[in-house]
């Protein structure tokens, strides 16, 4: 069989959810035993998302082989259980780079280089290059953007010839579109739909599947007018109501036979219906929780969802594993102060200081670590959050005030959390820092080898600071404990404090490798430790009514917070 492609663009707003609807149908069609991967091609200049603020683009998604991606790459790893890599990503500015450093090399001599061919030629080669390691039936590429956009036009040119290249039958094209409900006419509207389908249409491509997101149902009259105005068949127009939880989104398409309408396309006959037991076992818990739990998100990027999405999927997933609904409260590390830290965290049963850059809201992560270290709350530090343990615990219990990372402060006497030594002579910014996975070695008798049962681990990275070893033995003496490392540099990946219920820092991003059917092992154990924290303090059932509160102020105050921040800086994500 060839390699089969899926090009899925989205018309009439973003945020409709593209990244969703094509790991969906990814599921679908590997839940009956087809090998897929889904890939990204993004219309911006930035040669990948690892230099954008947050605030502009959510998170940045690391993969296996150290690509900082877009974070609809953790989609497809959640949905698929299939790691992706640097070739799932593509952006316009990757495109230019390859073309232009081509051109410079002499590879076009001669010849005016252009948007069409030269452009169009390259984006259509990584197109189907992941079609051409032999590994996939199925490539779904995910076309980011909205269709009318200046700068996706060249992707749909794209799509348009291969369209026009490939046989019939190894080529669908999906569309997504919005149909709005307007509540005072009672009315679904098809012409915004329709307008996104002529545009399209303009461009040379005609969709030969029309899905649209809508909050009603669409009567069977609104797909008729979809399938006879955007000239597909009445059958081809797919409804995508608003969904509990998008890991219900597979189960939607799987009753709109989503799955089936491409497999008919494709000629391929005779495949099992999708195998979902363990997934529909882990929406059956999902859905079903007997107890629950509160959990503070200190960040600073909290007034927007998208930048901490991996580690509020790891929550949904660990609370399903424990069969617990996780209430995440978000609370702003900025504005956070020793005189609101009781009224802010009081409530909580469980603490987890988030990954970040810069100088903003450092303070407030410390803070809340010192909160959790005194008060016996579950403590969970990534990344920044576990550097920021070592400066508490520094400070607090080894009474050296001037503790902090030479990230923010490089003249210190003080660096318990310094810069790299390979990152010293580094002084381009993209795609420098520490990325992706590298090994841990745990210590036997530790929490993290209690919670992970093996000695040798792997997780993904992405930082540019490391605890200064200088100190460790200091540390290690007060009772912070390295119990993870990587085994060829020593570089500590693990702190925990075994005299804690339970306090873990890591120096890694485990939120980037948890999925529904692989729920992270810290990140259960996190929780199942909140569930028995709240059992044994009953009191925060009250105070978690507080916390709630402010989580919805925080997101507010943060808001004005971002705006500053982009001045400030002087990292990517400052
Ligand atoms: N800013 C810190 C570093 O570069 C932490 C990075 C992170 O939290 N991802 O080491």
């Amino acid at each position: 069989m060839n390699t089969k492609y899926v090009f899925v663009s989205g018309g009439v707003a973003s945020s409709l959810g593209k990244g969703i609807i094509s790991a969906s149908l990814a599921k679908l069609l590997q839940a009956r035993g087809l090998r897929v991967t889904i890939q990204k091609f993004d219309p911006y200049i930035n040669i990948d998302p690892g230099t954008l603020n947050p605030y502009e683009h959510g998170e940045c998604y690391v993969t296996e082989d150290g690509a900082e991606t877009d974070l609809d790459l953790g989609h497809y790893e959640r949905f698929l259980g299939v790691h992706t890599s640097k070739a799932n990503n593509v952006t316009t500015g990757r495109i230019y780079n390859t073309v232009i450093n081509r051109e410079r090399e002499g590879a076009y001599l001669g010849k005016t280089v252009q948007i069409v061919p030269h452009i169009t030629d390259e984006i259509k080669r990584r197109m189907l290059l992941l079609g051409k390691t032999g590994k996939y039936d199925v490539i779904i590429t995910e076309i980011g953007g909205t269709v009318g956009d200046m700068e996706s036009q060249p992707f749909i040119e794209a799509v348009r010839q291969l369209q026009w290249e490939l046989p019939e039958e190894d080529c669908v094209t999906i569309h997504l579109t919005l149909v709005p409900y307007l509540s005072a006419a009672k009315e679904l509207k098809t012409k915004p739909t329709q307008h996104s389908v002529q545009m399209l249409q303009q461009n040379g491509v005609q969709p030969d599947i029309i899905v649209c997101r809508t909050e009603h149902k669409l009567t069977p009259e609104i797909r008729r007018k979809v399938a006879l105005f955007c000239n597909v068949k009445p059958g081809h127009v797919i409804e995508s109501m608003d969904a509990p939880s998008i890991y219900s989104v597979p189960l939607n398409m799987k009753a709109e036979k989503l799955d089936q309408l491409v497999l008919d396309h494709f000629g391929i006959k005779d495949l099992p219906e999708p195998d979902l037991t363990e997934w529909n076992k882990f929406l059956d818990k999902l859905f079903h929780p007997k107890s629950q739990v509160d959990i503070a998100l200190v960040g600073k990027y909290v007034e927007l969802q998208d930048a901490y999405k991996s580690i509020l999927e790891s929550f949904v997933h660990a609370g399903a594993a424990n069969e617990c609904k996780v209430n995440v409260h978000s609370i702003h590390s900025e504005f956070l102060t020793t005189e609101n830290v009781e009224e802010k965290l009081g409530g909580m049963n469980g603490i987890l200081v988030a990954p970040g850059f810069g100088e903003r809201g450092l303070e407030g992560k410390v803070l809340a670590v010192k909160y959790a270290r005194e008060h016996n709350v579950p403590f969970f530090g990534i990344c920044l959050g576990m550097q920021m343990a070592v400066v508490e615990f520094a400070r607090d219990v080894l009474g050296l005030k001037d503790a902090i990372s030479t990230e923010v402060n490089p003249a210190t006497p003080v660096p318990v959390i310094d810069l790299m030594e390979d990152q010293k002579s580094t002084t381009i910014k993209g795609g420098t820092m520490r990325l992706g996975a590298y090994d841990c070695r745990l210590e036997k008798d530790s929490l993290a080898y209690r919670i992970y049962g093996k000695e040798m681990i792997s997780e993904r990275h992405r930082h540019r600071y490391e605890f200064n070893n200088e100190y460790l033995p200091m540390v290690e003496a007060a009772g912070m404990k390295a119990t993870g490392k990587n085994p060829e540099t020593g570089l500590v990946e693990i702190v925990e404090i075994p005299s804690h219920p339970f306090f873990i820092g890591v120096q890694f991003h485990p939120e980037l490798k948890s999925t529904p059917e692989h729920p992270q092992p810290i990140f259960v154990a996190f929780v199942k430790a909140s569930m028995k924290y709240r059992k044994e303090h009953p009191a925060a059932e009250a105070g978690a009514v507080a916390g709630a509160a402010d989580a919805a102020s925080d997101r507010t105050s943060g808001a004005v917070a971002g705006a500053a921040d982009k001045a400030a800086g002087s990292s990517a994500e400052a």
